[in-house]
């Protein structure tokens, strides 16, 4: 009989163990943390006061907006609110246990604090709640805000709007980028040149046409193998992947990452130029597997993406 017991409970032990351990890994696997929107085709327009950090921000802001069709007005107040919290920055630190770009809080239910820290995620917690408020496209900029926020001082989001106003002007064109999860678009163009044959040579990577400082972002997670000057390219910046693939961005205007760096797809790295051998402002884009370049087209199509359009 008591061995019975003994054996009953030692199963279930096992039942409840072996649960864990398969929530757990479908927990580390899980795709929550992931964002879901990369914000490609925002021309960084300088906007005086702010760096290339908080623009991107910006653009993330607005891009998650537009997709979740939040009406304009929605992004000016979204951007005030974020510009009052925290200066626009994704902040890893904040008053009591508040953080990220909206300064969103654990306890209060806004999500992990993982989750928070993922700009995509925080601004699409952000409108949702706005959206929840009743006539809240007919409040001021600060009523709004505030019902969202429930912050201590209510009054501070109106002092925003002029500026919140100008870089929603910006970043307009910002839109979320086709992803897989695993590989996102580098930025939004034309694609001017393909890969293959040309003017008596090879062309090892596609190129895809826009204005000078349109956003250029990681296609995928990985390491920073270089980033710097290079022959040809003007300034180029190479990413090497967990599975071995490399992608090479070329003719940048400006580097934002650096050497040794890890980046996370979607991540803003650098913005179109023309530098080097370069007839018009584009980015060469390069994908080399097994130090042989393939066809940008061709591997995101067989991700279901088309680059090119
Ligand atoms: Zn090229």
């Amino acid at each position: 009989m008591k061995i019975t017991i003994i054996a009953a409970v030692a199963f279930l032990l096992l039942v409840v163990l072996v649960a864990a351990v398969v929530g757990g890994i479908a927990g580390l696997f899980g795709d929550s943390n992931r964002t879901d929107c990369a914000a490609v085709g925002s021309t960084t327009t300088d906007v005086a006061g702010y760096d290339p950090d908080q623009m991107a921000n910006a653009a993330t802001i607005v891009a998650v907006g537009k997709q979740m069709n939040v009406p304009t007005r929605g992004w000016v107040i979204a951007i005030a609110t974020a510009m009052q919290e925290s200066g626009l920055r994704n902040l890893d630190y904040g008053d009591r246990d508040s953080l990220g770009l909206f300064q969103q809080r654990p306890s209060q239910g806004w999500g992990t604090p993982a989750q928070i820290m993922t700009p995509t995620y925080s601004a699409t917690q952000f409108y949702q709640h706005l959206l929840a408020v009743p006539g809240w496209q007919a409040m001021s900029l600060t009523n709004a805000a505030q019902t969202v926020q429930r912050s201590g001082f209510p009054d501070a989001y109106a002092r925003h709007e002029l500026a919140a106003r100008i870089i929603v002007a910006a970043v307009h064109n910002a839109t979320c980028s086709a992803t897989t999860g695993e590989w996102t678009v580098p930025t939004t163009g034309h694609c001017s040149s393909g890969f293959g044959p040309r003017d008596g040579g090879f062309h090892h990577g596609l190129d895809i046409a826009a204005p000078v400082g349109t956003t250029i972002v990681a296609a995928g997670d990985g390491q920073v193998i270089d980033a710097g000057p290079a022959t040809g390219y003007g300034l180029w910046i190479r990413i090497q992947h967990p599975d071995g693939t490399i992608t090479t961005y070329g003719h940048n205007n400006r580097n934002f990452v650096h050497k040794g760096q890890w980046v996370v797809a979607g991540q803003h790295i650098a913005e179109v130029g023309n530098r080097g051998q370069s007839t018009g402002p584009h980015l060469h884009f390069q994908i080399e597997v097994n130090s042989q370049a393939i066809d940008p087209v061709n591997f995101y199509h067989q991700n279901g993406i088309e680059l090119c359009r």
